[in-house]
């Protein structure tokens, strides 16, 4: 509930539906999770906050329903304005069957009680890579639900992804997912700048992002952010300053002028 607006463990402890402060949507933001039982991801990040748990709770649409209503309604109640509704939770949201259905539930119940609330997505892309997935992302953000996509863009090269994302999914892979996507829809592009084992982004990396991002289509905002949180369980990533964080921004915007860029510290 909304009085008790939790940190993020609660995804851990089995909650399908949790209300959390968010920097990035700059107030209430209501987040829904597909895989109460366990993180589901083909990222490894190792600035995530998620880490591997284990439980026997359950997803289904009806639950979800019923847990975003009854938040939708409490923040209503207490005049606190709804930023958004998003699918972020314990992993990868494209990559879950129910992932199409319970878009559809949250957007019919957003227009029905939260109308001021975005839908948000936020994706490693890692579902982009399956045409299928990519089609449901490319019709939810370009058809009346208006949905956004929030698409991690964490590295330009081969070496630096291994680092940052630690996936088995080939980096071109991605790549061609992500511009895919982008040729038909519009995204946020979100880039996570941090050290790994005291290694920061070499300059070479910062050029090739630089040239990645600003060759993408219908880029609507760009987001760059440090690590703020602690990863108790993987604690290798560690915040660069301010300053470098501002040096990329910097670099993107004279790029790709007038898409906004923001930084979060
Ligand atoms: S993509 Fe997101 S959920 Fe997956 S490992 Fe990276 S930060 Fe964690």
């Amino acid at each position: 509930m909304i009085g008790s607006i939790e940190n993020h463990r609660s995804r851990e402890a089995g909650s399908l539906v949790y209300p959390v402060y968010s920097r990035r949507s700059g107030g209430l933001s209501i987040g829904i999770n597909l895989f109460p039982a366990e993180k589901v991801c083909p990222f490894n990040c190792p600035y995530c906050e998620v880490f591997p748990f284990h439980n026997d709770a359950g997803f289904s649409i009806k639950e979800m329903e019923k847990e975003l209503v009854v938040i939708v309604e409490d923040a209503k109640s207490r005049n606190i304005p709804i930023r958004d509704i998003c699918f972020s939770g314990n992993g990868e949201p494209t990559i879950s069957p129910d992932f199409p259905d319970a878009l559809g539930a949250a957007a019919w119940i957003r227009n029905e009680k939260a109308y001021e609330a975005s839908i948000v997505v936020i994706t490693s892309g890692a579902g982009l890579i399956d045409s299928a997935r990519s089609d449901v992302l490319v019709q939810a953000a370009t058809g009346p639900d208006s949905v956004h996509v929030w698409l991690k863009v964490d590295a330009g090269t081969e070496e630096w992804y291994r680092v940052i994302n630690r996936s088995a999914i080939p980096f071109a892979d991605v790549c061609a997912g992500i511009r895919d996507f982008c040729a038909r829809a519009p995204a946020v592009v979100q880039t996570m700048l941090c050290a790994v084992d005291a290694q920061i982004p070499s300059e070479q990396e910062s050029e090739s992002w630089v040239k990645l991002v600003s060759g993408l289509d219908h880029i609507e905002a760009i987001q760059i952010y440090g690590k703020c949180r602690p990863a108790p369980e993987d604690p290798c990533a560690e915040p660069v300053p301010l300053s470098f964080l501002e040096a990329r921004a910097e670099r993107i915007r004279k790029q790709i002028a007038p898409v906004p860029v923001f930084v979060f510290f």
